[in-house]
């Protein structure tokens, strides 16, 4: 089992990348959008260790996971070992050990002691654009810090509940400590990293066949993905959260209280 930390890979394959964003992995069918199927998950794993074996790769696939859900230690890391592939896991703190279905301390341990990178994803979930000075110190600074203190390691990166920012959010996270915050635009990215990086974020729906062609060569799925995105960002502005998650409930699945769901849909 490869466990070099993601940092070492990075220098010595300096390409473009694409950052993917999973939630939770299950066994079976679900109603839930931001669920991928276990079988649909080691399909993708597999494609993404050809890819990074293949030297000659214009775009190299890294993957990461928001909230901590349990499966994402308990069936996404065992797929990733097989495979000699690690993972960034962005991390509720404020739900370790609190929240049902959700990693504990020992069990966000174990994943950290495995080789996987582990960054913040505030406190409790709220929207940051939500956050007036304090709760934005709470999500940013008290998660960063507890998450130190629980795994003695520095925590330098921060992924944005429900993908949401703005200046103020983006300025709030810099001065907490964050040299990275990762956000839910569809963009590939160049090394080195700047302040904000982009993912894709996966659905149950996208089958690995469909992935695959994101990152054909010329592949222009990538960039048609990024204007939609641009075009909900707007609609997103025009409406208010409130409305647009509304909006999003009727034509999407989503589980309440997450990403998937409510004020935080994407
Ligand atoms: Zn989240």
């Amino acid at each position: 089992m490869r466990v070099a930390p993601i940092s070492q890979e990075g220098m010595r394959q300096p390409l473009r990348r694409l950052y993917l964003l999973y939630h939770e992995v299950r066994t079976g069918e679900s109603r839930y959008s931001y669920v991928v199927e276990t079988g649909v998950f080691a399909r993708q794993v597999e494609l993404f260790a050809r890819m990074r074996a293949t030297e000659s790769a214009g775009l190299w696939p890294e993957l990461t996971f928001d909230d901590g859900h349990i499966s994402n230690l308990e069936v996404a890391a065992p797929i990733l070992q097989s495979r000699g592939l690690t993972a960034r896991f962005f991390i509720t703190a404020g739900w370790t050990g609190t929240k049902p279905g959700y990693m504990g301390w020992a069990e966000l341990r174990t994943l950290h002691g495995a080789g996987h990178a582990i960054g913040a994803h505030g406190w409790s979930h709220k929207l940051l654009t939500h956050c007036g000075d304090r709760e934005l110190e709470t999500e940013l600074s008290k998660s960063r810090l507890t998450l130190e203190d629980k795994l003695g390691s520095s925590v330098t990166t921060m992924s944005l509940p429900g993908g949401r920012s703005n200046r103020r959010v983006l300025a709030a996270c810099a001065a907490a400590g964050y040299m990275q915050v990762y956000t839910s635009e569809p963009r590939a990215e160049s090394l080195p990293l700047g302040a904000t990086v982009g993912r894709l974020n996966i659905l149950g729906s996208m089958q690995p066949e469909w992935i695959a062609r994101l990152f054909e060569p010329g592949s222009r799925v990538l960039s048609e993905l990024g204007r939609q995105h641009r075009m909900k960002e707007a609609a997103k502005k025009l409406l208010g959260d409130r409305l647009y998650a509304r909006l999003w409930a009727m034509v999407n699945r989503g589980e309440p209280g997450t990403d998937g769901g409510g004020e935080g849909a994407e």
